[in-house]
Parts: structure tokens; sequence; C-alpha cells
């Protein structure tokens, strides 16, 4: 079970609750952002849920091997929007980035600048990059831009983070990009539990696919099964000859787990169309998972479902606790003290959780 924060979400106050909320309701995983700001709000919420009685779970920094919607963040120059414009681009925004209507382009500026220290009309440290305003502003206003760390910067922030694993994402035809980023981490010279490899079917360079982006991330041109694990594979072979462990993390559809049923299709059905050809290690299921994942899970094949390890909740998770965490923000505090509002935010993160809790308790009794 991992609790995903986001790997460029930089919204220190959520990222503390959220840790310690999913630590305190049993995850096994915390995937964050490569900063060390994030790091150690994570690792407060952490510290609150052992001092609860809380396991302590893994803390997992993700990084890219390129281009990648979990790592870009969105941006548009709010004094070229009219003043009269109804801003769709807020309303579809998840993260409540995109500053309140009432405020003119000037003002969200300074906010803007005042927040993050860039003039944008998105508040950067709350993006986390899902892409939905994008297709939802009708003058193609925003744009994207990648927030990669370079070369250098990846093996003296790996070593002083000591994450306990590593999420790389990589892309169908970005076989030497990922070796370059592997070499970086081996250069850390840091021990790891797992280093994940998330890969979906889209393909490196390929443009979004037509009609694609309507309500969630926007989506590329998708490369065949085969092709995707014929390059998990590849993968593999550099993943052990680097001396790591590998799980595996099928990106169903990336952050578009509080869009719907069609999300956690996504997710199970990728794994549908590519088991029995994977390469050995553990498989998490992400990107599009949501409480709807698990009864799908249960409708695999029985050796489909066997190999489901677990799960992975980004979205689902942040939007099931938004309205709590703002709360707690307007009272200016962390919801994590709030004496009020924790047992419901403990339930809604707990009732997420739980069932996969079950299950991989039933699995360890019944091996
Ligand atoms: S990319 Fe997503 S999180 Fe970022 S501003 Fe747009 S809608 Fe909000
Ligand atoms: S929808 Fe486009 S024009 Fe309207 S406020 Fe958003 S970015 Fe500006």
């Amino acid at each position: 079970m991992k609790w995903i924060g986001g790997a460029s979400n930089q919204d220190l106050a959520a990222i503390e609750d959220l840790a310690g909320l999913f630590s305190l309701a049993g995850v096994h995983c915390l995937d964050l952002a490569t900063d060390p700001a994030v790091v150690a709000a994570a690792r407060r919420g952490i510290a609150w849920a052992e001092s609860r009685g809380a396991a302590r779970p893994w803390v997992m920094v993700s990084l890219s091997d390129g281009s990648d919607p979990h790592f870009r963040k969105a941006w548009f120059d709010p004094a070229r929007c009219p003043l009269d414009c109804p801003r769709p681009c807020e309303r579809v925004c998840p993260a409540l980035a995109i500053p309140a209507l009432g405020l003119n382009p000037i003002a969200i500026s300074k906010i803007s600048q005042a927040h993050a220290g860039v003039a944008s009309g998105v508040l950067e440290d709350r993006c986390y990059g899902c892409g939905r305003c994008l297709p939802a502003c009708p003058l193609g206003l925003i744009e994207e831009r990648d927030q990669l760390l370079s070369a250098a910067a990846v093996p003296p922030l790996l070593a002083a983070l000591r994450p306990d694993a590593i999420e790389l994402h990589t892309q169908i035809g970005r076989s030497g990009a990922f070796a370059a980023r592997l070499a970086q981490v081996r250069a850390a010279g840091i021990p790891l539990r797992r280093l994940a490899v998330s890969c979906g079917l889209a393909v490196a360079g390929a443009p979004p696919a037509a009609g694609s982006g309507e309500g969630s991330a926007r989506e590329h041109a998708a490369a065949s099964p085969e092709r995707l694990t014929d390059e998990l594979w590849d993968r593999f072979a550099q993943v052990r000859a680097a001396g790591f462990a590998p799980l595996w993390q099928l990106d169903g559809r990336p952050m578009s787990g509080d869009v719907g049923a069609g999300t956690a299709r996504a997710a199970v059905g990728l794994l549908r169309r590519v088991a029995g050809r994977l390469p050995p290690g553990p498989v998490q299921l992400a990107g599009g998972t949501n409480d709807r994942t698990l009864p799908l899970v249960e409708t695999l094949e029985r050796s489909a479902r066997g190999m489901v390890a677990g799960v992975a909740f980004g979205s689902v998770a942040r939007a099931r606790l938004q309205g709590l965490l703002l709360r707690a923000q307007k009272r200016g505090g962390r919801l994590l003290d709030q004496a009020d509002l924790l047992p419901e935010a403990c339930g809604l993160a707990g009732d997420l959780v739980a069932p996969w809790l079950k299950r991989t308790r039933s699995s360890s009794e019944r091996a």
C-alpha cells in the first residue's frame, strides 16, 4: 500500500498532514518529490503517526528519466487573462492551485510571486501537474513546464535524503535515458529496499492523443502491451545489473484516480493486458486507482490477480481529505492538531486503505 504525495507536489502543509494520516492508516510506503523540504514535511507527519503507534512506512522519492506528466507544473501569465473570463481553470483544479475568483490578474500575480517566487497565475508549490487546467482554458493560455532534476543534482540529493526506496518513471523508448538516471542513483551510494519502475503505455516523444485531456491528465499515443513488456524486460536487466531489486508500478492513467470508475478500469485493464509477460518482481497498480480498484482486481483471472502485490493511491487520497485540509489551513494549523477534525480525517484515510490491508493480511495468512 503506497500513498503518493506527488512527484512534483510541494504543498508542504498538505504533505505533512497526509503523510501523518496515511501512515497512521497503515500504508507501507510514502512516495514523494525528491525535495528536501517535502521529505522533511513527510517525516514530520510520520513522526506524528509513530507517536500514535503506527509502524514507520518507507520513504520513497520519485525521479524521471525524461519529460513526464508527473514531473511538470502548469504556468500562465494572469495579465493575459480577460477580466470577464469565467475561470474554468480555477474550477477544474483539484489542488486549489489557481487562486480564487474575485482577484484581478495583477493581484493574482502578486500572490504568485509572494507564494513561490514566480509570476504565474498558478501557485507553484500547490500544483502537482495533473494537467486538468490545460485543456480547460478557452484561450489556450496555460502551458506545462517540466520539473526535472539535472544529472549532477541527483547523487548528492539522494545521499542527503537517504530514502528507503526510489521510483524511477520511464517511458517506452527511453532505455538509454533510464540507464543514465540509474547510474546517477547508483552514484548516490545508498542502500535501497526497492527500485520501483513506473511505466505505462505512453510512448516517449509522442504527441497527445486526439481528443485527450478531458477531465484528467492528457493521454499520449499508446504502444502495444507487447512493446511495454519488452521495455520492462530491458529495465529489469538494467535494474538487476545495478544491484537493485525491482518493483513494477503499472501506470494505468496518471493522476486521475479521483475522476471515476473509468480510470480504475484503465489501471486494472493494463495489468490484464500485460499479465503473463512481465519480468520478475512484485506489481503495484497506480495511475487511476481509487476505491473501485479492488473490486475490479477481484474480477481478474486468478493468475493475474495473484500478481497484484499492492496499490498506490494519489489523487483520490488527496481529494478525500481536501475539505478538511482546507479547514485546518484556514485556522492556521495542521490538520493533525485539530482534535475536532481528526476523527473524520482518520476515518476517510482509513476507509481507503483498510480493504487493501485486509487483502494483504489474508494473502500473508494463506502463504
Ligand atoms: S496542473 Fe492540475 S494541479 Fe496544476 S494548476 Fe493545473 S489543474 Fe491545478
Ligand atoms: S481559463 Fe484561461 S483565460 Fe480564463 S482565467 Fe484561466 S488561464 Fe486565464
